[in-house]
């Protein structure tokens, strides 16, 4: 299945062009346009669907084992330190392409990539009060 108007499509499609680095039966790996560091890249399904919530299992786990070949490959080939994975769902998530991707990022000692939130201590009770809520109790 694919979405006409998906970019990600068209680049699975070959009518976009892009940088490919990575692929598999039910995966497509490549660059970044707008990288946050240098070998910014983002793992993609060749199916199209919309994001993380909607994705089909197999090619959820096709993904995930594609992610790890990737993170691999960011530190063997170009001496990353670490790596980020990062999927964003939603729009309120910072999801901007609707084809589901996870960026794979990899981080090199001394460059400025923060997080997006400061982490702090939380109110016991608002946790446990999530938590029961996100458990059905
Ligand atoms: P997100 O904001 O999590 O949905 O991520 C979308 C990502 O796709 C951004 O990091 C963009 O820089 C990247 N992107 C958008 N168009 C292209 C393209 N044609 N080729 C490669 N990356 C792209
Ligand atoms: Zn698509």
């Amino acid at each position: 299945m694919r979405d006409p108007d998906c970019i990600f499509c068209k680049i699975v499609a070959g009518e976009l062009p892009a940088t490919i680095v990575d692929e598999d039966e039910r995966t497509l790996s490549f660059m970044d346009i707008a990288p946050a560091t240098r070998g910014h890249a983002l793992v993609v399904p060749r199916e199209h669907t919309p994001d993380l919530l909607s994705i089909d299992a197999d090619d959820l786990a096709a993904v995930g084992v594609a992610t790890q070949r990737l993170a691999r490959l960011v530190k063997d080939r170009l001496g990353a330190d670490g790596v980020n994975l990062l999927n964003s769902c939603g729009a309120v998530a910072f999801q901007t392409v609707f084809h589901y991707h996870v960026h794979v990022i990899p981080r090199y000692e001394g460059e400025p990539v923060r997080l997006p939130w400061v982490p702090a201590p939380g109110d016991p009770g608002e946790i446990a009060a999530a938590a029961q809520e996100l458990a059905g109790k």
